[in-house]
């Protein structure tokens, strides 16, 4: 795999490699220590919010391919953690994934995890690696929300019933390791039985929420809140006393910002 192209602006950089047969997957660099890579050649999930799932989903990311992101870059940056929450879903490609966070702790990498436990065997595995955060993205709890997230709805039951019984079963420490996303859009998850759905499954096991704003991308016709209802629904999550962590500026910026990211950016 080789670099093909980078981009840059005051928070992100962003790299575009070019695979042995001829596909592109994307980096990002934020935050000024974070490499947040990818793993897979499009994204079976297929969020209709999400540019990486929008072009369909080609071919897993071998364990080379994954590491080779950050052995191509670690000496251009100064990288001290590796998020996988690029392209792809890691529970779909469990075997690869497993073995690059094997890797990365072995250089003293902290790594964390996006997931929408899609896989759930899968799931199950992802949760035991040595990871340092599982961030599980839910977006909807009800099914015609789902409906209108993803391409196929799966189903959340069985994702949650691995969740919960792995949570039961860590320590009160380690679950401050466990959030849940919630990617806010509107007129589509930011009513009250939504939120209150999300409020009581983060109590019920002291969960951290972490509230996204959306990212306008080309396809699909989703809006985000706005910021006043944004801080009111962080307050209202507040006042259940949940905590809350914020979609922050590298994660709201228009290069490699949350769901961006796209295998054919030219
Ligand atoms: S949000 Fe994640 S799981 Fe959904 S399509 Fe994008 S990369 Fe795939």
């Amino acid at each position: 795999m080789k670099l093909k192209k980078s981009y840059r602006n005051n928070l992100n950089k962003l790299f575009i490699f070019k695979t042995a047969d001829s596909f592109q997957i994307e980096a990002v660099f934020f935050r000024g220590n974070t490499l947040c890579i990818s793993t897979q050649i499009g994204c079976p999930v297929g969020c209709k919010f999400c540019a990486s799932g929008n072009k369909g989903f080609f071919r897993n990311l071998t364990t080379e391919e994954i590491i080779a992101q950050y052995v191509i870059l670690k000496d251009l940056l100064e990288i001290s953690g590796i998020a996988i929450a690029g392209i792809g879903e890691p529970s779909s490609n469990f075997k690869n994934v497993s073995n690059a966070i094997e890797f990365f702790k072995e250089k003293q990498l902290k790594v964390t995890i996006t997931t929408t436990g899609f896989d759930t065997e899968n799931f199950k595995n992802l949760l035991k690696t040595k990871h340092d955060g599982i961030t599980l993205s839910i977006h909807g709890f009800t099914k015609d929300v789902r409906k209108k997230l993803f391409k196929k709805p799966f189903e959340l039951k069985k994702t949650v019933a691995i969740f919960e019984s792995h949570i039961k079963e860590i320590t009160k420490t380690q679950r401050k390791k466990y959030q849940v996303g919630y990617l806010l859009l509107r007129d589509v998850n930011n009513h009250k039985e939504e939120l209150l759905k999300l409020s009581d499954f983060t109590s019920k096991y002291n969960l951290t929420v972490m509230l996204m704003m959306y990212n306008k991308i080309d396809t699909g016709n989703f809006s985000p809140v706005s910021p006043k209802e944004y801080e009111e629904i962080f307050r209202f999550l507040r006042k259940k006393n949940i905590r809350v962590t914020l979609s922050n500026r590298f994660r709201t910026n228009s290069l490699g910002g949350c769901g961006t990211l796209t295998i054919d950016r030219k």
